[in-house]
């Protein structure tokens, strides 16, 4: 019953998510802003090493982070989800990058096991454990919801330690999974070419704060506070400096990559529609001036119209049409929003029909959503269904 109610609550979440993180623009795309979450605070300390806190290191590292990306990158801002030593409930962290429409959302914690000997460093991605210990970073990282009042109601029956509950997680495909994948990758290469660190590799997770973001996401793990080495080498500001800096230029690396990726595709559609407009203007010199004004109210009138969409994929590169993870799919649009190409189905101002649409989807793609549009331009759904 338990797991049905959360299922349950898992589909309206997913209906009803609050899709106003791309804005779509008519000029060129830029990750313009970055929410830096620095894991744990006030009564939640997360790990204990033998001379500091995890918290203590999220925090020192989060910020440094943000400064030099407030200092060296133009026109990002950078939100943080605390500045200070505060307890912030897991929901609320997710939140703070959903409400501000943030382009990219970087979780910072360390690691800790049993023993001393485990090292390195890993980055997250919201998706399937593949091993044990995958599986008891979320755990451990999802148990700060036990310090929550009421998170049994705020997080619909989520149960940290029971297996069922991250297999249901994992029902979901995360829209943004190839995004933070590319990110995740520069963050560990970063570590192992640049910092020096032990590159614990790219590893995937059900970790509810990745899970309730509404953009791309990664938790990284920046070294093990039960090793001594290591725990020695995170409190000092050298070594935050040098993690934090890796986390930096991987960012500025992905953000480069996303701007351009958009901007190639820019040239396509421009040209495209350079063509459309010549033929259209040919059309024009045959057509009598009656037509041509029925024609241009019969466009406002379109312009004004709700249009619904049901999502089935989103990536930074293009995907073919006849992509096998599309087979038995028909009259999918491809259309890219702020850098990122996204895969749709359907079309229609009828709410019922998409969301008709969306359940015969999700039998074959089962984290497929439903997209909104007014007048062309990317909206909530709220927003849409307001008019
Ligand atoms: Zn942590």
């Amino acid at each position: 019953m338990k797991i049905r109610k959360f299922i349950l609550i898992t589909l309206a979440f997913l209906c009803l998510l609050n899709l106003n993180v791309f804005s779509q623009k008519t000029e060129k795309y830029k990750l313009k802003k970055v929410v830096i979450d620095a894991g744990h605070g006030g009564k939640d300390p997360g790990a204990i090493g033998k001379k500091a806190q995890e918290k203590e290191i999220c925090l020192a590292i989060a910020l440094k982070l943000g400064y030099y990306i407030e200092t060296y990158i133009e026109g990002v801002e950078v939100i943080y989800t605390r500045k200070t030593d505060d307890f912030i409930e897991l929901h609320e962290r997710a939140n703070i990058a959903n409400d501000n429409n943030a382009d990219l959302f970087i979780s910072i914690h360390v690691n800790s096991t049993e023993g001393n000997t485990a090292y390195g460093t890993s980055t997250y991605v919201m998706g399937l454990h593949k091993s044990d210990d995958q599986m008891e970073v979320a755990k451990t990282e999802n148990s700060v919801i036990l310090q929550e009042a009421d998170y049994k109601k705020k997080y619909s029956g989520f149960d940290p330690d029971s297996p069922e509950t991250y297999i249901i997680l994992n029902l979901y495909q995360n829209a943004y999974f190839d995004q933070s994948v590319i990110l995740a990758e520069k963050v560990q290469t970063q570590f192992e070419k640049r910092a020096g660190r032990k590159n614990g590799g790219v590893r995937q997770a059900g970790l509810l704060v990745l899970w309730q973001t509404t953009m791309p996401s990664v938790l990284i793990e920046t070294g093990f506070i039960s090793n001594k080495k290591e725990e020695d080498f995170l409190i000092t500001t050298y070594g935050q400096e040098i993690i934090a800096s890796a986390i930096f230029r991987a960012f500025r690396d992905y953000k480069n990559e996303v701007e351009l990726k958009n901007n190639e595709y820019d040239i396509v559609i421009n040209k495209e529609n350079k063509q459309k407009k010549n033929i259209e203007k040919e059309e024009k010199v045959v057509k009598k001036d009656e037509d041509k004004n029925n024609n241009v109210k019969k466009n406002e009138k379109r312009s004004n119209n709700i249009e619904y969409k049901v999502q089935i994929k989103s990536s930074t590169t293009k995907v073919a049409l006849d992509a096998s993870e599309f087979k038995n799919i028909e009259n999918i649009e491809e259309i890219i929003i702020d850098g990122v190409y996204k895969y749709t189905v359907g079309s229609t101002s009828d709410f019922d029909k998409i969301l008709e649409k969306q359940s015969e989807i999700r039998k074959k793609i089962p984290g497929a959503f439903v997209i909104a549009f007014k007048n062309g331009k990317k909206v909530t759904i709220k927003e849409a269904r307001a008019d």
